[in-house]
């Protein structure tokens, strides 16, 4: 793979490995995990993590398990968690385990229970509201619940039975005995524990109280003998919880380290945001093209190699900010140019007639699959008399630099001859249906001895072996470039992008084109980069996803800085 041997570029948290590597802390070893809920798809924002967690084992020589984080059972489901395996070894990366935090659920109520007797946390009685409202503020200590002071033996008991389901949901909590007025937050004795009666996609029945996040996380990377425990910088403020519960249960203590996550214009990454579009049909499901979920793009088209250079190219950074989306898109092209086999579709078909060219004569004319890639080799295109055109490439009265088609203009048509407009026809309403031209036979091949120079060259396709495709444009899903702002569901209903689908029912293919498998990538010559759709594609019924326009302007403010 490409990216596998370009030089290893440096970044913060590869600074600690190495530090920690010296110093031996983790005793040379490096172990990761990539932790995701099984409540979604994955997205972009994943894929950067993925790629993060994966390369530093790779590069370390160490290790990185997968772990679901199954705590939270109402919004969980196995279709999830095979959809998250797919997109990962999609995006080509083998896990060392697979996890759930599930599997852990007898090892931290163990935990729990040394913790209690410790005197380290407590069954509270108050309400989720009256929790809140004692926790206090950012500027005001909080207060004491009146429970907090139970003896052991009372708070095991209590425990005991919310385990086997005496009480109702959400009628007592079990939380840390940390510190009221703690100016961190987090600190101020947070729930651990839960009351839910629901089944769990894993555990079924067998659990009526389910672990929060904090109370889950850290003790499973402890568990798994996870060395840096990387996460996003909205876990900053839970490092030292992180800490406190390892410290107070005196096990292994991996090192978190958080990074800002990533976000790109015109982009939403909230899972909950996502799910709204599927369950209200806004889009075709989770892998719908337009989404920007790891299964959305490989529809579309995205190839892994792009995501993973992509990732690179946005390094690692310390503090939030929104990666502009022509970085990606440009990161797509640099990967398809050198991949994607050439061929040629007319979106928007006209007539072009050649009109010296004979009858019922077709000539296999040759042309490279990618001039990027001699490996990819040559195919025959048939040329005839009728030709497919773009409308746009014929202009009755063109301005001075237009250099596509017009009366007594000539233009190459690629891969094949020289041509002279010579006159057309409109339909009654003035609409140009059929265009003539003259052929210069001495340029076949698209190539002129005299040194004579055209400036335009046109794609086109050959009536007789045309093949009609419905091709899918795809545009940005918002109109705004920064969609997670919108609040309330009026201000996200009103950005979403009326346009973000358009159909094109019939558009002339060569006949290499229509009969490819599924998944093949093409560049449609002066179009942009398409995709053979997984899901409906086949040679009876073409269906292509535009990948990405050809239009560059990434790489031109890259060049300007
Ligand atoms: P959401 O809030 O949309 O549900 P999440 O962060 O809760 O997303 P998880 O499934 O918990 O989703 O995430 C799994 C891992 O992926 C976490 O380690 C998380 O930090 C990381 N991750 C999620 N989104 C991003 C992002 N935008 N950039 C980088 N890493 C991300
Ligand atoms: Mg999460």
């Amino acid at each position: 793979m490409s990216d596998e041997n370009k030089p290893v570029v440096s970044n913060f948290i590869r600074t600690i490995i190495d530090n920690h590597n010296a110093t031996k802390r983790f005793g040379g070893k490096v172990h990761l995990r990539f932790p995701p809920e099984p409540n979604g798809f994955l997205h972009i924002g994943h894929a950067k993590s993925i790629c993060l967690n994966f390369g530093l084992a790779r590069d370390y020589n160490g290790k990185c398990n997968l772990r679901f984080d199954d705590t939270n059972p109402v919004k969980e489901e196995d279709a999830y968690v095979k959809a998250i395996k797919e997109d990962i070894r999609w995006l080509g990366f083998e896990w060392d385990k697979e996890c759930y935090a599930s599997d852990y659920f007898d090892t931290l109520y163990e935990y729990a229970v040394r913790l209690v007797k410790k005197g380290l946390a407590y069954v509270d009685d108050l309400s989720s509201e009256e929790i809140r409202a004692y926790r206090g503020t950012l500027k005001e200590p909080g207060k004491n619940s009146p429970w907090r002071d139970r003896s052991v033996e009372e708070n095991l008991d209590l425990l005991e039975r919310m385990k086997t389901g005496e009480f109702p949901d959400g009628t007592k909590v079990l939380r840390a005995r940390i510190d009221m007025s703690s100016p961190n937050m987090n600190m101020r004795d947070p729930v651990m524990y839960r009351i839910l009666h629901a089944r769990h996609h894993r555990t079924g029945d067998k659990w009526c109280i389910y672990p929060m996040y904090d109370w889950a996380h850290g003790q499973s990377d402890s568990i798994e003998g996870v060395t840096h425990s990387i996460c996003t910088l909205e876990f900053e403020d839970h490092r030292p919880l992180y800490e406190w519960f390892l410290e107070k249960l005196e096990i292994h203590k991996p090192q978190q380290i958080e990074f800002a996550r990533l976000n790109l214009t015109y982009t939403l990454m909230s899972k909950r945001k996502l799910l709204k579009l599927v369950n209200e049909g806004i889009v075709d499901g989770w892998d719908d093209p337009r989404m920007p979920t790891i299964a959305g793009m490989r529809r579309r088209g995205v190839t892994p190699a792009a995501l993973r250079n992509f990732s690179e190219s946005v390094g690692v950074a310390k503090s939030n900010s929104v990666v502009d989306v022509a970085q990606f898109d440009f990161a797509i092209r640099e990967d398809l140019n050198k991949t994607a086999l050439r061929a040629m579709a007319v979106m928007e078909p006209i007539r072009l007639v050649i009109e010296d060219y004979p009858e019922g004569k077709t000539e296999w004319l040759e042309g490279v699959n990618n001039p990027e890639d001699d490996s990819a080799g040559k195919r025959k295109i048939p040329f005839e008399r009728e030709l497919y055109i773009e409308r746009g490439d014929f202009m009755i009265d063109p301005p001075k630099k237009y250099f596509r088609l017009a009366p007594g203009r000539e233009v190459r048509l690629k891969h094949a001859y020289y041509v002279t407009c010579t006159r057309y026809e409109t339909d009654s309403e003035g609409r140009v249906t059929t265009v003539f031209a003259r052929h210069d036979p001495a340029t076949r091949g698209g190539w002129s001895d005299d040194g004579r120079k055209v400036k335009g060259t046109l794609h086109w396709v050959a009536v007789n072996h045309a093949v009609s495709a419905e091709v899918r444009l795809y545009d940005h899903l918002f109109n705004t470039p920064n969609p997670g702002e919108a609040r309330d569901d009026d201000a996200f209903y009103a950005i979403l992008n009326k346009e973000s689908l358009k159909i094109l029912p019939d558009v002339k293919v060569e006949p290499v084109i229509a009969a490819c498998a599924p998944g093949t990538r093409f560049q449609f010559l002066r179009q942009g980069y398409f995709c053979a759709d997984i899901k409906e594609h086949s040679t009876e019924r073409p269906v292509f996803n535009r990948t990405a326009t050809l239009r560059d302007s990434w790489a031109k403010t890259k060049k300007k800085s």
